[in-house]
């Protein structure tokens, strides 16, 4: 008897295993290659040194988006703005400059076929702070060039997609180049405190002029090197989608008075043993479409004993979903995550606070909404004498296609620009100005054309943030390709 169920057993195992190899094969056999390469374009290396130089007089400029608009200085955008058309005099000479509101900057360059739908790049032009600019290797807004790099605050995000963006246009109308379809260019000015009066303003101008757009590029995900371990080619990761994000205010309320007689637990303390029940435990794991489509573009390309277990969730989800647990990058394409950010107590160090109040940041997956969450939190929290509240939410992003016309061209400009990668949809965890502009066209890419590593990805909004001149070689390539090859999205 026990025998007869070893054997069963080993039945099942045997038949679940040969389903997965045969599914395995046959998913390899069509790798749904971006098709044939062009050659990427050539620029001469004095024109690369050049670019090098305009990003870093762009990088000085202050150009930080506060919370409180009032308090965002205006003077460093239009010294940007002067400064661009002083480097790039064809593109603004040549192509249509749109009022967008001010600080935010908007081209049009007219193809020559009016029957293809207008397609938009964009980036942006605001920057985040940097606070502890005494502990950077160079000052974070000076014009450094050092190591094969331009050093500074927003040198990655985004100044440097600014910069290729618009050197591809000039060096594309130095060549006598015209566009079959016509190009929108988008700078928002305060992509960092979620693009209100810059993305979120330029979108509602394309809705009142009638524009809808057959692709809309903005920044996002990078030409990841090293991110598995087993896969010894960089992915391309497209970002298809974007999390949500959410903000969520605990507050508890109790009797305050002098510190030196207590009545413990303060609400503070209750704010933290709350805080420390949010962050201790994962929520709940969701598969999304853009990460089932990036396992699955993974898996196609990963060396076979890999490729068995990405291919294979039905099988082999658990064992994924671990994978993808232990590194934060990856988990947070798997979990809305909930983090800890502000908290507040009492305004004296002897007063104890009558209300206590801390700061949930949520990055929450596309399909969950906020009030799903505050649900979570609370049976997470279990105390009534918390109460949850949203106090801002984000609209969901909807996922792009992936066997669209517009995505293949990206693919195919990704596999000319960086031939041994594997473009990949993702989902980024990240907030962009795309957001906004998927109002406009059903294919919304993010893609920032650079490579990238984990310690260069520590950098984002950090310390010592910048770009290779490497980078800026390919970002301005992939643009010109980009633009150049477009026939058919
Ligand atoms: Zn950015």
């Amino acid at each position: 008897m026990i025998l007869s169920v070893f054997g069963l057993l080993g039945s099942v195992v045997l038949g679940l295993s040969a389903i997965a190899v045969i599914r395995t094969l046959a998913l390899r056999k069509t790798p749904g290659k971006p098709g044939p390469s062009q050659d990427p374009p050539v620029i001469a290396d004095e024109i690369v040194q050049e670019a090098a130089l305009h990003l870093a007089q762009a990088v000085a400029l202050r150009t930080i988006a506060h919370e409180r608009m009032d308090e965002t200085d205006s003077a460093p955008f239009h010294v940007l703005h002067a400064l661009l058309r002083k480097f790039y005099p064809r593109m603004h000479g040549r192509l249509e400059i749109i009022d967008a509101g001010p600080r935010n900057l908007l081209f049009r360059w007219k193809g020559a076929d009016e029957s293809l739908l207008p397609a938009l790049l964009a980036a942006h032009q605001d920057v985040v702070p940097a606070s502890d600019a005494d502990q950077w290797t160079f000052p974070p807004f000076s014009s450094t060039i050092e190591s094969g790099y331009v050093w500074g605050r927003g040198s990655f995000d985004a100044k440097g997609q600014l910069i290729a963006i618009c050197e591809a246009v000039e060096q594309l109308l130095a060549a006598g180049f015209s566009p079959e379809r016509t190009w929108y260019i988008a700078f928002g000015c305060d992509e960092e405190i979620r693009g209100s009066a810059g993305a979120a303003r330029m979108a509602s101008l394309f809705t009142a002029m009638g524009i809808r757009f057959s692709f809309v590029l903005d920044e996002g995900g990078v030409v990841a090197q090293r991110f598995l371990s087993a896969l010894d080619r960089p992915i391309a990761v497209v970002g298809i989608a974007e999390k949500g994000d959410v903000q969520l205010t605990l507050s508890c309320t109790k009797a305050g008075g002098h510190s030196s007689s207590p009545e413990n637990p303060t609400a503070l303390a209750l704010i933290g043993k709350a805080a420390w029940r949010i962050e201790s435990r994962h929520t709940v794991v969701r598969l999304t479409v853009p990460v089932r489509h990036m396992i699955r573009t993974l898996g196609v390309h990963a060396p076979f004993p890999l490729a068995l277990v990405l291919l294979n969730l039905w099988l082999t989800k658990p064992i994924v979903m671990r994978i993808f647990s232990k590194n934060p990058a990856m988990n947070a394409l798997i979990r809305s995550t909930c983090t800890v950010t502000m908290a507040k107590g009492s305004e004296a160090p002897n007063v104890v606070p009558t209300v206590a109040t801390a700061t949930v940041n949520v990055r929450i997956l596309p399909g969950v909404s906020a009030e799903q969450m505050v649900a979570r939190i609370g049976r997470r929290i279990a105390d009534k004498r918390i109460v949850v509240k949203i106090e801002e939410d984000s609209r969901r992003s909807v996922a792009s296609p992936i066997d669209s016309a517009p995505f293949a061209h990206i693919c195919r400009a990704i596999a000319t620009i960086f031939p041994s990668s594997i473009p990949t949809p993702y989902l980024m965890t990240g907030g962009t100005d795309a957001l906004w502009y998927e109002q406009l066209s059903d294919c919304v890419y993010r893609f920032t054309p650079a490579m990238m590593d984990s310690g260069e990805l520590k950098r984002m909004h950090n310390r010592d943030e910048r770009f290779a001149i490497a980078n800026m070689e390919k970002a301005m390539q992939f643009y010109m390709a980009l633009i150049m090859t477009d026939r058919s999205a």
